[in-house]
């Protein structure tokens, strides 16, 4: 039987549900053998992370999902087998975090001069950890009856050009490379399908990505459909990039993405868990 490898998850520490140690649980629970967490733009969780997968027998391997801003588009690279106790990724990841802060505080005065009250409390008071997400002002929308789902609460207020929508000033993408290389880690492109690029405008990304020292792509992802993982299996193969598998597991209430459950990487697709 092969090995099921999970490289894209979220804890409490940035937009998932579950604690650390209440993920790894999940995934030794869901057939995983090695987990990766990977929290938005902090590492902290892989501390507790890598304790729990040696209790519950896993393996855990320390990641990020860093924020990236490339032609004003944010576009999300993930780093793996990463020290989390790297100072030049902390102080990158510091800074967006800064960033986050104030950019949390904008999305609530939006929301209010859109006539939303309280937002900007509401998603706070959700916050489980350091940081403040659109998900948190998602949940936040959904929950007070604002709107009918999180679908809805992205798709009138969240996403560009909606109102309680702040430009992101997140890191280049030459920037996200420095500090996961730096951290001994490996970068990947996430669920490069959700981008909505022309196949040229990803060309050109992934050439960057590459030129920076960017090695995988997230081909199998919860995010993509069949023709989707079929179509960046190609342009990993092309472009000599490795392949990742990650579920990008957030919360055990979204019944349709799970963790550990996603198809086998294409066989003509290189492993990225061969270059840790
Ligand atoms: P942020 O990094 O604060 O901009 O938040 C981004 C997060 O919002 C993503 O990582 C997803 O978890 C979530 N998200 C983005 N788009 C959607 C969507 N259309 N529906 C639900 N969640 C979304
Ligand atoms: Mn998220
Ligand atoms: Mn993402
Ligand atoms: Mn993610």
């Amino acid at each position: 039987m092969s090995i099921n490898y999970d490289l894209h998850s979220h804890s409490t520490v940035s937009d998932g549900t579950l604690t650390p140690r209440e993920l790894v649980e999940r995934a030794q629970q869901k057939g995983v053998d090695v987990l990766a967490l990977t929290d938005h733009d902090e590492v902290v969780g892989s501390l507790e992370a890598v304790a729990a997968a040696q209790e519950f027998g896993i393996e855990l391997v320390a990641g990020v999902e860093v924020s990236v801003t490339w032609r004003k588009q944010t576009i999300h690279i993930v780093g793996l087998n990463i020290d989390p106790h790297s100072k030049e990724l902390n102080l990158g990841l510091g800074r967006l975090q800064k960033y986050r802060e104030w950019r949390g505080e904008e999305i609530g005065r939006k929301l209010e001069k859109a006539g939303v009250e309280g937002a900007y409390a509401g998603a706070l008071a959700l916050k489980q950890g350091d940081l403040l997400t659109r998900t948190h002002y998602g949940r936040f929308l959904h929950n007070s009856g604002v709107v009918g789902s999180m679908q809805e609460a992205f798709k009138k207020y969240l996403l560009p050009g909606k109102k309680g929508y702040v430009r992101g000033e997140w890191a280049t993408i030459e920037e996200a490379l420095s500090w996961i290389n730096a951290a001994g880690g490996v970068a990947v492109v996430a669920h490069p399908a959700r981008y909505n690029m022309s196949r040229t405008k990803l060309r050109s990304m992934l050439g960057e990505f590459i030129e920076c020292g960017g090695v995988g792509l997230e081909v199998v992802s919860s995010a993509h459909n069949n023709n989707e993982v079929i179509t960046m299996a190609d342009h990993a193969q092309q472009l000599k990039l490795a392949a990742s598998r990650g579920s990008d597991f957030h919360d055990p209430k979204n019944s349709w993405v799970e963790l550990g459950r996603l198809q086998q990487i294409p066989k003509k697709c290189d492993p990225i868990w061969e270059r840790f």
